[in-house]
């Protein structure tokens, strides 16, 4: 039976894959489901995209705009278009009537742009990522494909070629697969929004971070007790265990133990892999979170001095600026002889990046000349991979730097090796809340910092920049008070472990 038609966009699509694959987002968004609103990182992308597409546009020159109006009136224009060999057609709409999987389909795609080029068409969209792959942003390639298949139902002629201009300035091209990937979206898309429920998809940590259904998603994992809340149970293990009846903490604790966990294999890339070691820890995991209670594991050895320098860096991935940026440096020394905090803002002018990397390492140069050889505390390993970028793009003829990557001390690995938490991340917003720290701003983040720093950078209002700047700093100097507050907290552990005399943890690896 064939039923009421469906209307499907390349739109869904994307809903689909991003910022990471996920069908029950593709099912909620279909039916429109009430989605949280957008947080000030989602609107900086969405407003650099923006940018990105419109700078683009102004670089062809003369274009037909058909970005307003309703979309079968559109449809018709831009048929018309291109029987006449308009150059360039800006948000053109293609459609075409279809069955797939049994069930009428009306589809729609509006290309970026359609370019008349020698005697073929090519279909372009422009996107801010730098790289376009199955891996990295499979949505790209997987709507232009549609596009070319709508375009060859409506034009009956195939298109030339398929385009996508980067975040970088360059262009890269696809060939036109016949058909074929369109066809998979759309079976894939037709079982997901036909299903009589939303579909299962595990939750995690990073992928829905940011996602406008996060509430939502997570009252329901944590009410049932999915197995995927559980830190080191990654998507594809989360599938693997329900495909072997084990969809939640509960049933993973009864129905499985270290051997039984250790053969399970899971997709891994191409390939799959066993989890292996990993199983003692993921039942740990299970055991602290369904009895709400962390495990003490073993003592960590944490470094000793009289002070330590609390470290943190904020900066911009490198698909968000011409190339991978540190804005923020942030150093303060807690201990016996604390110092006020030392931060080194790039400012915004020219050579800004280079400025902030001298006052960071000059910053440096007189700690060390009033500690000596100091530990420099941090959560994660972002900074150690950005000194030695920072290193590698302007030297380091003093040695500073050197000096510096000689002296950090990642806490991370160190709380995942002491303490079990029942918490489904040790991320270091999650970590200080553990330890008791208390932050003063109700808006805070990585994300958040950079989508501010970029409102500075943008702004003409000197105050209003002042203000921005004043926060982001707050925001840093709290990531490094939480940072000397979960390493205290360790400590405190260390001791614990000391007084009870807690099972060591050498059988169990670091998670
Ligand atoms: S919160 Fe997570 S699981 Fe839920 S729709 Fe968003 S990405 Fe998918």
């Amino acid at each position: 039976m064939i039923g009421e038609r469906i209307e499907l966009t390349a739109e869904n699509i994307y809903d689909l894959h991003y910022p990471t694959y996920c069908p029950r987002r593709l099912f909620y968004r279909f039916y429109g489901w009430e989605e949280g609103p957008s947080g000030p990182f989602e609107q900086l992308i969405f407003e650099l995209a923006q940018r990105h597409e419109v700078c683009h546009l102004n670089s062809t020159g003369e274009y037909t705009d058909l970005s307003s109006g309703g979309l079968r009136e559109r449809a018709a224009i831009t048929i018309d278009l291109i029987e006449k060999g308009t150059p360039f057609i800006y948000q053109g709409v293609l459609s075409s009537t279809l069955i797939v999987e049994g069930r009428a389909v009306q589809a729609w795609g509006i290309p970026d742009l359609l370019v008349h080029k020698g005697p073929c068409w090519v279909i372009r969209d422009c996107k801010l990522t730098r790289k376009v792959s199955e891996e990295k942003h499979p949505e790209i390639k997987a709507q232009l494909q549609f596009y070319g298949f709508l375009f060859e139902r409506s034009i009956r002629e195939k298109p030339g070629k398929l385009e996508v201009f980067l975040g970088d300035g360059s262009m890269v091209d696809f060939p036109y697969d016949d058909g074929r990937s369109a066809t998979e979206s759309l079976k894939e898309i037709i079982s997901t929004v036909t299903a009589k429920e939303a579909p299962y998809s595990p939750v995690n940590w990073s992928k829905c971070q940011g996602c406008g259904f996060h509430q939502l998603c997570w009252e329901e994992a944590r009410a049932r007790g999915d197995v995927s809340l559980l830190y080191g149970v990654d998507q594809n293990l989360a599938l693997a265990l329900r495909e072997n009846g084990t969809s939640t903490v509960d049933q993973l604790l009864a129905n499985w133990d270290e051997s039984s966990l250790s053969k399970l294999s899971r997709p891994w890339g191409s390939s799959s892999r066993k989890v292996g070691k990993e199983a003692s820890r993921i039942l740990l995991q299970a055991k602290a979170m369904k009895d709400k209670r962390n495990i003490p594991l073993a003592r960590v050895k944490l470094p000793e001095s009289p002070n330590f320098v609390g470290f943190d860096l904020e900066g911009f991935p490198p698909y968000l600026n011409q190339i991978e940026r540190v804005y923020l440096w942030g150093t303060k020394v807690y201990g016996e002889n604390p110092s006020p905090y030392r931060p080194s803002l790039s400012p915004i002018e020219e050579d800004g990046d280079l400025k902030g990397w001298k006052k960071f390492l000059s910053i440096c140069e007189e700690i060390f000349a009033k500690y000596g050889d100091i530990p420099f505390i941090h959560w994660a390993p972002y900074e150690t991979s950005k000194i030695k970028l920072y290193r590698r793009r302007y030297g380091d003829p003093e040695g500073i730097a050197e000096r510096v990557l000689g002296n950090l001390v990642d806490l991370l690995p160190l709380a995942r090796r002491a303490i079990v938490l029942a918490e489904p991340s040790y991320s270091l917003k999650v970590v200080e809340r553990v330890a008791g720290f208390k932050r003063s701003q109700d808006e805070y983040g990585g994300d958040w910092s950079m989508a501010k720093y970029f409102q500075a950078v943008e702004t003409q209002d000197k105050s209003l920049r002042k203000e921005i700047f004043t926060q982001i700093l707050r925001y840093n100097e709290e990531d490094l008070d939480a940072t000397w507050a979960v390493f205290q907290w360790l400590r405190g552990q260390n001791e614990a472990h000391r007084g009870s005399k807690l099972g060591c943890s050498s059988s169990v690896p670091p998670a």
